[in-house]
C-alpha cells in the first residue's frame, strides 16, 4: 500500500523554507481549495510534487446518511486501501459542529453493545486519515454554510484512541498547530488502558485534551460482564481512581474535563447498586472539573435493552445527590444508526 501519513508531506517540504510549508498547510485547512491546482502562492514545480505524491484528501465519500431535522450526519468513507471507515457530524450548543472521528477501523476491545468491535481490528488509521476526516467534514459543512466550521472533536467514532496513541498524538497536533481548536474543544474517549494512560501524563507531545473514560460502571464484575477482553477490572478501577486525581493535578486548566462515561443496559449496570458505587467512586476523586455522562444505548443488538427514561433519570439523581455533576447524553443521530460502527457493520454484512 501507498504510505498515506503525514511523514510524506513533511519529507516533500524538508527543503522548503518556514513561510513556505505554512502556505502549504494554510492551503490544506483552508476549505475554499479543492486541490493543489488552485494553491497558487506556490511554485508550480511544488504544486505538481504535491499532486503526485501526497494528492489532497485521501479519503472518499462512499456512503452518506444525515438527518437534516437534527443535523447530524454519519459517513462511511473509503481509504486509500479499500477500507472503509465510519465518521459523524452533529450540530453543537454553540451552533457550530462537533466532528465525531474514528481512530482504527474496527476495534479490538469487543465491549459486548458496541459494533465497532464485531469484525474484530482491521489496522490504525495513521495521522493524516484522522486529519483527513476532520477536512473532510470542515468542506462538507462550507458548502453549506461557509460560516460554519467544526468547533470540537471527539474521539468516538471506531476504535480506541489510545490504541493509536501516535496517530491521535500527531493529527491532534496537526489539527490544534493549523486552526483555531484548542485542546479543550477536543475529547479523547478511552475504554481506559493502563499504560497509555500513564505515559500521557508525563509525555510532552501528547497535548492537553479533555479525557473520557468509559466506565460503564465501578463494579468490576458487572464491568467484566460489558468489556470481557480485559481482565482484571478491580485494579484497573484502583488504577483509576489513582490516575484521575493525578491526571487533575497534572493538567490544572480550570477548562480541563475529565469524564466517566456509563451506557446503561437494562438489567446489566442500571440499578440502585450501581449507582451508587459509581458515586462512592466518584466521591473519592471528587474535583469540580470531573463529569459523568449517561449513555442511552442505542440499539445494536436483540439481546440488550436501554432502561426505561425514568431508570436512567433515577441513576443521574443518586449522583446529583451525592454532589457529582452527572448528565444524560442527548441521544443524537438514532435514525441514522450513528452509534459506533453501526453503518460499516451493516454494510459489511451486506458485503
Ligand atoms: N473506544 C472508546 C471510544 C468508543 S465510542 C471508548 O470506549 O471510550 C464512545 C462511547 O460510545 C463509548 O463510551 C462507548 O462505550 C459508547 N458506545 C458504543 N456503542 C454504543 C451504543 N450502541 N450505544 C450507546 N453508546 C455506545
Amino acid at each position: 500500500m501507498k504510505k498515506n501519513d503525514f511523514q510524506i508531506l513533511n519529507n516533500l517540504l524538508n527543503s522548503e523554507p518556514a513561510f513556505r510549508r505554512k502556505q502549504v498547510f494554510q492551503a490544506l485547512f483552508n476549505c475554499q481549495k479543492n486541490d493543489w491546482k488552485q494553491v497558487t502562492n506556490i511554485s508550480k514545480q511544488l504544486r505538481k510534487n504535491l499532486t503526485e505524491q501526497y494528492g489532497w484528501l485521501n479519503v472518499e465519500l462512499s456512503e452518506l446518511l444525515e438527518d437534516p431535522q437534527e443535523q447530524t450526519y454519519k459517513v462511511v468513507l473509503k481509504l486509500s486501501d479499500g477500507l472503509l471507515v465510519e465518521s459523524a457530524l452533529m450540530l453543537n450548543n454553540k451552533g457550530n459542529y462537533t466532528a465525531c472521528l474514528s481512530s482504527q477501523i474496527g476495534c479490538s476491545i469487543k465491549c459486548i453493545f458496541c459494533a465497532s468491535g464485531k469484525h474484530g481490528l482491521k489496522r490504525n488509521l495513521t495521522d493524516r486519515e484522522i486529519v483527513d476526516q476532520f477536512l473532510f467534514w470542515n468542506h462538507f459543512i462550507y458548502k453549506k454554510n461557509p460560516e460554519k466550521t467544526v468547533s470540537n472533536i471527539v474521539f468516538m467514532g471506531m476504535g480506541d484512541p489510545l490504541l493509536n496513541y501516535n496517530g491521535v498524538c500527531n493529527a491532534v497536533n496537526t489539527i490544534i498547530s493549523h486552526t483555531t481548536l484548542g485542546p479543550h474543544n477536543i475529547t479523547v474517549s478511552t475504554i481506559g488502558l493502563k499504560q497509555p494512560m500513564e505515559k500521557l501524563l508525563s509525555d510532552p507531545l501528547w497535548p492537553k485534551v479533555r479525557f473520557a473514560v468509559s466506565l460503564h460502571s465501578a463494579i468490576d464484575s458487572v464491568r467484566q460482564k460489558l468489556v470481557p477482553t480485559i481482565k482484571d477490572h478491580a485494579s484497573f478501577l484502583l488504577f483509576l481512581k489513582k490516575w484521575s486525581k493525578e491526571y487533575f493535578k497534572r493538567f490544572n486548566h480550570r477548562q480541563q474535563r475529565l469524564c466517566y462515561e456509563c451506557v446503561l443496559l437494562k438489567g446489566i449496570n442500571d440499578d440502585s447498586k450501581n449507582a451508587q458505587a459509581l458515586l462512592e467512586f466518584c466521591k473519592e476523586v471528587y474535583d469540580i472539573r470531573l463529569r459523568v455522562n449517561l449513555i442511552p444505548f442505542n440499539t445494536t443488538d436483540d439481546q440488550l435493552i436501554s432502561p426505561s427514561r425514568k431508570t436512567i433519570e433515577a441513576f443521574q439523581n443518586t449522583l446529583r445527590n451525592g454532589g457529582i455533576h452527572c448528565f444524560i447524553r442527548k441521544s443524537k443521530g438514532q435514525n441514522i444508526q450513528a452509534a459506533c460502527g453501526q453503518l460499516v457493520s451493516s454494510k459489511q454484512k451486506n458485503l
